[in-house]
């Protein structure tokens, strides 16, 4: 598999890539960049819980990978002085796993569940008692002589991240008391982003070249990082170490990432509609075969960032590109379709 060095999924079984993040990841929200109405709503909600001396209603953050909810989760445990658990929806396989995690928390406590639509039926159900009163509900024994127990629960509080708000189950998602969506991040916020790396991984960039980073890391902290770490490597190698818009054009360059942040895997998907489908609409699914992507990674992944520039629409007959998608490709429109914003 190539490795897409714009992949917003983290590589988890790769330690140093993980170490970095871990470095990089701000622990508090004078740290944490952008998301402001997100960190208003969070701060005073955290605020109202510390004075009541309650824990946090539970929380569910959603949106595209590498956007910043795990971070946003630690910032959380952080500013309430809480401890927090860091689990999976793939990794709690049963009902049990579960009971255990649950019953080994304390008062305060942070759980927080990642890729939350993908926890498993059974394990989902024993979250809404939990979630709703601190109550865990426990069969013991099997048929005839099973009963169900009672348990009681630490007042814990329970931070959810998903790609897709929409795949949770409804009685899933009525329990988070907040619901928040993480947006992309604006051109400056990413260069922020890119200096206040620069600055903890001792990495010298001039202005103009963070700009240049900034516009290309797909609006995303976590490539915009990653996008930093390749540039350093490659300013290293071949120049003095300072990256100038010189080195970071030639290293992009390099990696294949065009001025609006967009990989041969993104080109291949929208030449693919043009080409094969006369700028669509066309299914996912056929996409998926079109251009060898898990049908997963192209809606969680490469169609929110090519939606949110306007290069990609999703209409109820499928997907459909723009005119600013042919213009970018340098293709030819066919005669008669609708131009946005030539009117
Ligand atoms: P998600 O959980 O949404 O996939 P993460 O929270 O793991 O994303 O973020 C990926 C990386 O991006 C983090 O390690 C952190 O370094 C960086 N990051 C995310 N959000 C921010 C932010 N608001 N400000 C600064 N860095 C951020």
């Amino acid at each position: 598999m190539i490795e897409r060095i714009i992949g917003a999924a983290q590589i988890d079984d790769d330690e140093v890539e993980q170490e970095f993040e871990v470095k990089l990841r701000p622990h508090d929200f004078a740290n944490y960049i952008g998301q402001d109405r997100l960190k208003q709503n969070l701060q005073l909600a955290i605020a109202a819980a510390k004075k009541r001396g309650e824990s946090l209603d539970h929380v569910l953050l959603y949106g595209p990978p590498g956007l910043g909810k795990t971070t946003m989760a630690s910032v959380i445990a952080n500013e309430m002085g809480a401890q927090i658990r860091i689990t999976s929806g793939p990794a709690i396989e049963r009902a049990g796993d579960l009971a255990s995690l649950l019953t080994n928390l304390q008062d305060g406590d942070i759980l927080f569940i990642d890729e939350i639509h993908r926890l498993h039926r059974t394990v989902e159900e024993v979250l809404y008692s939990a979630m709703e009163d601190y109550k865990l509900d426990i069969m013991i024994g099997k048929g005839p002589s099973a009963r169900s127990l009672r348990l009681d629960l630490p007042q814990f509080t329970l931070i959810g991240a998903t790609t897709r708000a929409g795949a949770l189950a409804a009685p899933l998602r009525d329990r988070f008391g907040h619901t928040h969506r993480l947006e992309f991040y604006t051109h400056d916020q990413m260069r922020q982003v890119i200096a206040r790396a620069a600055g903890i991984l001792d990495i010298k960039i001039d202005e103009a070249a963070a700009l240049a980073l900034a516009e290309r890391s797909r609006q995303t902290p976590r490539i915009a990082n990653r996008l930093l770490k390749r540039v350093r490597d490659y300013a290293d190698v071949n120049g003095d170490g300072i990256i100038d818009t010189t080195i970071s054009t030639k290293a992009l360059e390099l990696l294949e990432v065009d001025e609006l942040g967009l990989d041969p895997a993104d080109r291949m998907l929208l030449t693919a509609i043009i080409d094969s489908y006369n700028g669509g609409p066309v299914g996912v699914e056929t996409l998926a075969a079109l251009t060898a992507e898990e049908r997963s990674t192209i809606e969680d992944f490469i169609e929110p960032y090519l939606m949110q520039i306007g290069m990609l629409e999703r209409t109820p007959r499928g997907r459909k590109v723009t005119h600013k998608t042919y213009q970018h490709l340098g293709k030819q429109q066919p005669r008669g379709e609708s131009q946005p914003g030539s009117l």
